[in-house]
């Protein structure tokens, strides 16, 4: 048998740290995805790359590539889409100044979420200023785990029906970047922009359809068809737009707190028949003598 190049046999390029809303750092992600035998990795916390340098540092040091990411909140027609970036440069300024703008933003949506928390007489103010005191990007999930430290909400989800989520008292709605704003931030950065998810965000075949035709024409390249949670009716959507918009396939677990077992950290990186891998698109291959999946412990 001719040994041509090797496929990548299990890869991530969607994991979160407690540089976002996940609970591990950078170091103890690397760690979880050794163990599991993830030979290629992206850390895609949402709107920073804080925690890029140390998992870059650590993936090295474990014979693992490494993509530098983030997940960019976006706005399209009114509703939240996340672009994903990958490879990027962490020394663009402009992809620097899109990120810091958008955290800005959040910032000011958690101080609004608070004010709102104390109209209802709980502490509001205590829980926002909590939130915006840790270091990362803040979000509604840390306003939610607040909500259940204190008592307000049984669990995350609790927080996010009775609080948070739309149309609940602490609702508050933000005018991120638009799709094409991330995309162009991204490419100015020399990354790889690849649309998350596209499974949850409620819109109909045609509007997802005109999604991921602006999506291509900003200049975005891959799409996710192959994550946790999705099913096998999302997955064959999701492979039927990446092949009519000749959209690269990217897949990665959306990871944030271990011990979750249907969203392990490491996917086996098999594609749908016909979509290009975004790995082949970026040129990459695994290094020689990475841990292969076979070798590698199941368990997490
Ligand atoms: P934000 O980006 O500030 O809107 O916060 C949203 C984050 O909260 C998401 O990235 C999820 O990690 C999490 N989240 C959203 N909805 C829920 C929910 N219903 N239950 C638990 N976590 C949620
Ligand atoms: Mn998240
Ligand atoms: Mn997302
Ligand atoms: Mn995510």
């Amino acid at each position: 048998m001719i040994a041509g190049p090797q496929p990548f046999e299990r890869i991530d390029l969607h994991a979160h740290s407690h540089w976002s809303d996940g609970t591990l750092g950078p170091e103890e992600l690397v760690a979880l995805a050794r163990t599991r035998g993830v030979q290629l990795l992206a850390l895609t916390d949402h709107d920073t790359m804080a925690g890029c340098e140390a998992a870059a540092t650590a993936c090295a040091a474990a014979g693992i590539g490494f993509l530098y990411g983030s997940e960019l909140t976006s706005l399209w027609r009114g509703r939240e889409i996340h672009v994903v970036g990958l490879r990027l440069d962490p020394h663009s300024a402009s992809l620097a100044a899109h990120l810091a703008g958008v955290r800005a933003q959040r910032a000011e949506r958690i101080r609004a979420i608070g004010l709102k928390l104390d109209a209802r007489g709980l502490p509001g103010a205590d829980i926002a200023a909590a939130v915006l005191a840790r270091p990362g990007t803040p979000t509604r999930l840390h306003v939610a785990r607040e909500l259940v430290r204190r008592g307000h909400a049984t669990d995350e989800d609790d927080a996010f029906q009775r609080w948070l989520g739309k149309g609940q008292p602490a609702a508050v709605a933000a005018a991120w970047p638009g799709v094409a704003a991330s995309v162009a931030a991204i490419n100015t950065a020399g990354g790889a922009a690849v649309l998350a998810h596209p499974h949850r965000y409620r819109l109909s075949a045609g509007a997802l359809r005109e999604l991921c035709g602006e999506f291509l024409a900003a200049g975005g390249l891959g799409l996710e068809v192959s994550l946790p949670g999705m099913g096998i009716g999302d997955a064959s959507r999701a492979a039927a737009l990446a092949r009519r918009y000749g959209l690269a396939g990217s897949c990665g677990s959306d990871f944030h707190v271990p011990g979750i077992p249907w969203r392990p950290l490491g996917r086996f990186a098999k594609l749908p028949e016909g979509i290009v891998p975004i790995t082949e698109r970026l040129g990459l291959e695994p290094a020689p003598g990475t841990l292969r999946a076979s070798q590698a412990p199941a368990a997490e």
